[in-house]
């Protein structure tokens, strides 16, 4: 993998953080197929069309998104060039990145 590609990828992820983080705050109203009900945020992959939902907890979510590296997507998302799984749920894992993915989705990198 190419570390340009690597790096967007891990950027991609960051940009669905920030969304959720908005959603999270209530600065943005969730849209189809946003649940309204329930704790649910968009799937963390690297591909920016991807609207799935991953099920849990704004606790576990908090406790996962403390680390900038880690993200939840639905399980099959994760894409093992760029990610490891460190920790798996309920139709989901968590992912770490690794390397440039990882500092692409750092803010402060
Ligand atoms: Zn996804």
């Amino acid at each position: 993998m190419e570390a340009e590609r690597a790096a967007r990828l891990g950027h991609n992820q960051s940009v669905v953080r920030s969304l959720n983080r908005r959603l999270d705050h209530g600065l943005v109203t969730p849209k189809e197929p946003f649940p309204t009900e329930g704790p649910g945020f968009l799937c963390e992959c690297s591909n920016l069309d991807c609207t799935e939902i991953v099920y849990v907890g704004l606790a576990t979510y908090e406790e996962v998104r403390r680390d900038d590296r880690r993200f939840f997507v639905r399980t099959g998302h994760d894409i093992p060039d760029i990610e490891q799984i460190v920790a798996a749920g309920d139709g989901y894992v968590v992912v770490e990145k690794l390397g440039v993915a990882a500092s692409a989705a750092t803010p402060d990198a």
